[in-house]
Protein backbone atom coordinates (compact mmCIF):
# COMPACT_ATOMS: atom_id res chain seq x y z
CA UNK A 1 0.00 0.00 0.00
CA UNK A 2 1.51 3.43 -0.32
CA UNK A 3 1.63 5.65 2.18
CA UNK A 4 0.58 8.71 2.05
CA UNK A 5 2.74 11.63 3.12
CA UNK A 6 1.34 15.36 3.85
CA UNK A 7 3.62 18.06 3.16
CA UNK A 8 2.66 20.88 5.55
CA UNK A 9 5.68 22.87 6.20
CA UNK A 10 4.35 23.98 9.69
CA UNK A 11 6.80 21.96 11.54
CA UNK A 12 10.67 21.29 11.96
CA UNK A 13 11.61 17.74 11.90
CA UNK A 14 14.15 16.72 14.76
CA UNK A 15 16.94 15.20 11.71
CA UNK A 16 16.77 18.40 9.53
CA UNK A 17 18.01 21.03 11.61
CA UNK A 18 15.03 22.94 11.91
CA UNK A 19 14.23 23.77 8.31
CA UNK A 20 11.19 22.80 6.04
CA UNK A 21 9.61 19.83 7.38
CA UNK A 22 7.10 16.99 6.73
CA UNK A 23 3.92 16.39 8.62
CA UNK A 24 3.66 12.63 8.11
CA UNK A 25 -0.40 11.16 7.93
CA UNK A 26 0.22 7.56 7.66
CA UNK A 27 -0.15 5.84 11.16
CA UNK A 28 2.37 3.58 10.37
CA UNK A 29 4.89 5.97 9.61
CA UNK A 30 3.86 8.74 12.21
CA UNK A 31 4.50 5.35 14.40
CA UNK A 32 8.11 4.87 13.17
CA UNK A 33 8.43 8.50 13.92
CA UNK A 34 7.44 8.74 17.32
CA UNK A 35 9.85 5.64 17.92
CA UNK A 36 12.86 7.77 16.88
CA UNK A 37 11.60 10.63 18.82
CA UNK A 38 11.20 7.93 21.81
CA UNK A 39 14.69 6.91 21.23
CA UNK A 40 16.20 10.54 21.25
CA UNK A 41 14.50 12.11 24.10
CA UNK A 42 15.73 8.85 26.03
CA UNK A 43 19.07 10.18 26.17
CA UNK A 44 17.86 13.59 26.86
CA UNK A 45 20.77 16.15 29.25
CA UNK A 46 18.31 19.10 28.57
CA UNK A 47 18.02 18.92 32.51
CA UNK A 48 21.15 18.13 33.94
CA UNK A 49 19.41 17.64 37.57
CA UNK A 50 16.75 15.52 36.39
CA UNK A 51 18.93 14.06 34.13
CA UNK A 52 21.60 12.77 37.33
CA UNK A 53 18.74 12.15 39.41
CA UNK A 54 16.40 9.48 36.98
CA UNK A 55 16.47 6.24 36.25
CA UNK A 56 14.10 6.30 33.21
CA UNK A 57 13.07 8.91 31.11
CA UNK A 58 8.98 8.12 30.18
CA UNK A 59 8.23 9.09 27.41
CA UNK A 60 4.42 8.01 27.57
CA UNK A 61 2.94 4.95 26.32
CA UNK A 62 -0.27 3.60 24.46
CA UNK A 63 -1.44 3.43 21.07
CA UNK A 64 0.62 5.87 18.53
CA UNK A 65 -2.79 6.43 16.58
CA UNK A 66 -5.03 7.21 19.73
CA UNK A 67 -8.13 9.50 19.75
CA UNK A 68 -7.46 10.42 23.18
CA UNK A 69 -4.35 11.50 24.49
CA UNK A 70 -4.12 12.13 28.26
CA UNK A 71 -1.20 14.46 29.92
CA UNK A 72 -0.43 14.53 33.09
CA UNK A 73 2.26 16.29 34.90
CA UNK A 74 5.70 14.13 35.71
CA UNK A 75 6.52 10.69 36.62
CA UNK A 76 6.57 9.48 39.97
CA UNK A 77 8.95 6.95 41.74
CA UNK A 78 6.94 3.94 40.09
CA UNK A 79 6.85 5.60 37.16
CA UNK A 80 11.00 6.61 37.13
CA UNK A 81 11.56 2.86 38.37
CA UNK A 82 9.54 1.12 35.43
CA UNK A 83 9.87 4.05 32.73
CA UNK A 84 6.11 4.00 32.17
CA UNK A 85 3.70 6.65 32.87
CA UNK A 86 0.88 6.47 35.61
CA UNK A 87 1.99 3.29 37.40
CA UNK A 88 1.04 4.29 41.26
CA UNK A 89 -1.43 4.48 42.87
CA UNK A 90 -2.94 7.66 40.89
CA UNK A 91 -2.79 5.42 37.75
CA UNK A 92 -4.58 2.46 39.19
CA UNK A 93 -7.22 5.57 39.22
CA UNK A 94 -6.42 6.42 35.83
CA UNK A 95 -6.91 2.80 34.94
CA UNK A 96 -10.53 2.33 37.04
CA UNK A 97 -11.98 5.28 35.41
CA UNK A 98 -11.19 4.64 32.03
CA UNK A 99 -12.98 1.24 32.30
CA UNK A 100 -15.82 3.14 33.82
CA UNK A 101 -16.04 4.79 29.99
CA UNK A 102 -14.81 1.45 28.42
CA UNK A 103 -11.83 1.76 27.62
CA UNK A 104 -8.39 0.72 28.29
CA UNK A 105 -4.67 1.95 28.34
CA UNK A 106 -4.42 0.49 25.22
CA UNK A 107 -7.15 2.53 23.66
CA UNK A 108 -5.17 6.04 25.01
CA UNK A 109 -1.43 7.45 24.55
CA UNK A 110 -0.50 8.64 28.40
CA UNK A 111 2.47 11.56 28.36
CA UNK A 112 3.55 13.90 30.68
CA UNK A 113 4.91 17.39 30.94
CA UNK A 114 7.74 16.22 32.02
CA UNK A 115 9.50 12.77 31.20
CA UNK A 116 11.37 12.88 33.84
CA UNK A 117 11.15 12.28 37.68
CA UNK A 118 11.30 15.70 39.45
CA UNK A 119 13.14 14.66 42.96
CA UNK A 120 11.53 14.02 46.28
CA UNK A 121 8.16 14.45 43.73
CA UNK A 122 8.86 18.20 43.53
CA UNK A 123 6.51 20.50 40.80
CA UNK A 124 8.15 20.97 37.93
CA UNK A 125 10.47 23.80 37.70
CA UNK A 126 9.52 26.59 34.92
CA UNK A 127 12.84 25.49 33.22
CA UNK A 128 12.57 22.08 32.70
CA UNK A 129 8.54 22.52 31.37
CA UNK A 130 10.12 25.05 28.70
CA UNK A 131 13.26 21.97 28.04
CA UNK A 132 10.45 19.21 27.72
CA UNK A 133 7.49 21.00 25.78
CA UNK A 134 8.76 20.43 22.24
CA UNK A 135 8.79 16.92 23.07
CA UNK A 136 5.25 16.64 24.13
CA UNK A 137 4.48 19.27 20.85
CA UNK A 138 6.03 16.36 19.14
CA UNK A 139 4.09 13.82 20.28
CA UNK A 140 0.95 15.30 19.59
CA UNK A 141 1.81 16.68 16.13
CA UNK A 142 2.50 12.62 15.83
CA UNK A 143 -0.20 10.81 16.99
CA UNK A 144 -2.92 13.32 16.61
CA UNK A 145 -5.18 13.13 18.94
CA UNK A 146 -9.35 14.22 18.46
CA UNK A 147 -9.10 14.81 22.22
CA UNK A 148 -6.50 15.77 24.74
CA UNK A 149 -7.44 15.62 28.45
CA UNK A 150 -4.94 17.64 30.27
CA UNK A 151 -4.64 16.30 33.91
CA UNK A 152 -4.18 18.97 36.81
CA UNK A 153 -2.78 22.27 36.35
CA UNK A 154 1.01 21.89 34.80
CA UNK A 155 -0.24 20.44 31.90
CA UNK A 156 -3.73 22.75 31.39
CA UNK A 157 -1.71 25.86 31.86
CA UNK A 158 0.98 24.56 28.80
CA UNK A 159 -1.27 23.34 26.18
CA UNK A 160 -3.47 26.71 27.21
CA UNK A 161 -0.74 28.99 27.06
CA UNK A 162 -2.66 30.52 29.90
CA UNK A 163 -2.18 30.99 33.45
CA UNK A 164 -6.05 29.99 34.19
CA UNK A 165 -6.10 27.29 36.88
CA UNK A 166 -7.86 23.49 36.67
CA UNK A 167 -10.40 24.56 39.21
CA UNK A 168 -11.98 26.94 37.18
CA UNK A 169 -11.64 24.97 34.05
CA UNK A 170 -12.09 21.34 34.49
CA UNK A 171 -14.89 19.65 32.70
CA UNK A 172 -15.14 22.42 29.72
CA UNK A 173 -13.87 21.69 26.45
CA UNK A 174 -12.15 24.08 23.72
CA UNK A 175 -10.95 23.53 20.63
CA UNK A 176 -7.10 25.15 20.65
CA UNK A 177 -4.70 24.89 17.78
CA UNK A 178 -1.27 23.66 18.89
CA UNK A 179 1.26 24.04 16.43
CA UNK A 180 -0.03 22.57 13.05
CA UNK A 181 -3.19 20.47 14.78
CA UNK A 182 -6.67 21.97 15.71
CA UNK A 183 -7.57 19.18 18.49
CA UNK A 184 -9.97 19.37 21.46
CA UNK A 185 -9.00 20.20 24.98
CA UNK A 186 -10.31 18.70 28.15
CA UNK A 187 -9.14 19.76 31.28
CA UNK A 188 -9.62 17.51 34.50
CA UNK A 189 -8.49 17.17 37.58
CA UNK A 190 -5.60 15.37 37.94
CA UNK A 191 -6.24 11.63 39.46
CA UNK A 192 -3.61 11.96 42.45
CA UNK A 193 -5.27 14.76 43.73
CA UNK A 194 -8.89 12.85 43.82
CA UNK A 195 -7.07 10.04 45.46
CA UNK A 196 -8.17 11.39 49.20
CA UNK A 197 -10.92 13.41 48.40
CA UNK A 198 -13.96 12.20 47.51
CA UNK A 199 -15.42 15.05 46.77
CA UNK A 200 -13.06 15.69 43.86
CA UNK A 201 -12.91 12.04 42.86
CA UNK A 202 -16.58 12.96 42.74
CA UNK A 203 -16.01 15.46 40.46
CA UNK A 204 -13.67 13.74 38.77
CA UNK A 205 -15.75 10.91 37.72
CA UNK A 206 -18.39 13.40 36.40
CA UNK A 207 -15.75 14.82 33.62
CA UNK A 208 -14.38 11.64 32.82
CA UNK A 209 -17.67 10.84 31.89
CA UNK A 210 -18.49 13.12 28.95
CA UNK A 211 -14.90 12.12 27.17
CA UNK A 212 -17.08 9.76 25.40
CA UNK A 213 -19.17 11.84 24.03
CA UNK A 214 -16.04 14.52 23.11
CA UNK A 215 -14.69 11.67 21.14
CA UNK A 216 -17.81 11.26 19.06
CA UNK A 217 -17.66 14.48 17.82
CA UNK A 218 -16.01 15.12 14.43
CA UNK A 219 -12.24 16.26 14.60
CA UNK A 220 -12.37 20.06 14.40
CA UNK A 221 -11.48 21.76 10.94
CA UNK A 222 -7.86 21.99 10.46
CA UNK A 223 -5.73 24.81 10.07
CA UNK A 224 -4.29 25.24 6.42
CA UNK A 225 -1.83 23.85 6.24
CA UNK A 226 0.87 26.29 4.74
CA UNK A 227 0.53 27.39 8.25
CA UNK A 228 2.07 31.24 9.81
CA UNK A 229 5.15 31.05 11.59
CA UNK A 230 3.56 32.11 15.04
CA UNK A 231 2.11 28.38 14.05
CA UNK A 232 5.67 26.52 14.46
CA UNK A 233 5.69 23.82 16.83
CA UNK A 234 8.95 24.56 19.53
CA UNK A 235 10.98 21.95 18.54
CA UNK A 236 13.45 20.14 20.70
CA UNK A 237 17.08 20.70 20.09
CA UNK A 238 17.54 17.15 19.55
CA UNK A 239 21.24 17.71 18.64
CA UNK A 240 21.87 19.29 21.59
CA UNK A 241 20.05 17.44 23.98
CA UNK A 242 21.74 13.55 22.66
CA UNK A 243 24.79 14.80 22.42
CA UNK A 244 27.28 12.21 22.22
CA UNK A 245 30.88 13.29 22.07
CA UNK A 246 31.91 10.57 19.42
CA UNK A 247 29.03 11.87 17.25
CA UNK A 248 27.69 8.75 17.51
CA UNK A 249 23.63 7.89 17.32
CA UNK A 250 22.06 7.54 20.44
CA UNK A 251 21.33 3.94 21.48
CA UNK A 252 17.56 3.16 21.68
CA UNK A 253 16.84 2.60 25.38
CA UNK A 254 17.08 -1.06 26.77
CA UNK A 255 13.88 -1.28 28.16
CA UNK A 256 11.18 -1.55 24.97
CA UNK A 257 8.51 -1.31 27.52
CA UNK A 258 7.43 1.70 26.05
CA UNK A 259 7.41 0.69 22.65
CA UNK A 260 5.90 -2.10 22.83
CA UNK A 261 2.46 -0.22 23.89
CA UNK A 262 2.93 2.20 20.71
N1 LIG B 1 1.52 11.60 38.11
C1 LIG B 1 1.72 12.12 36.88
O1 LIG B 1 1.40 13.26 36.63
N2 LIG B 1 2.25 11.37 35.97
C2 LIG B 1 2.59 10.11 36.19
O2 LIG B 1 3.07 9.47 35.27
C3 LIG B 1 2.35 9.58 37.47
C4 LIG B 1 1.81 10.34 38.41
Amino acid sequence: MTAITQVAGSARSPADGGTRVEVVSDAGHRREELKAVWEQASGCQRCPQLASTRQTVVFGAGNADADLMFVGEAPGAREDERGLPFVGQAGRLLDQLLGEIGLERGDVFIANTLMCRPPGNRDPLPQEIDNCQGYLFRKLELIRPKVVCTLGNFSTKLLRGDPTGITRLHGRDEVRTIGPLALRLYPIFHPAAALYTPRMLETLREDFARLPELLALDAPPQPEPAAPPAAVVPEPDLAAVTADPGGHEPEPPEDDAQLGLF
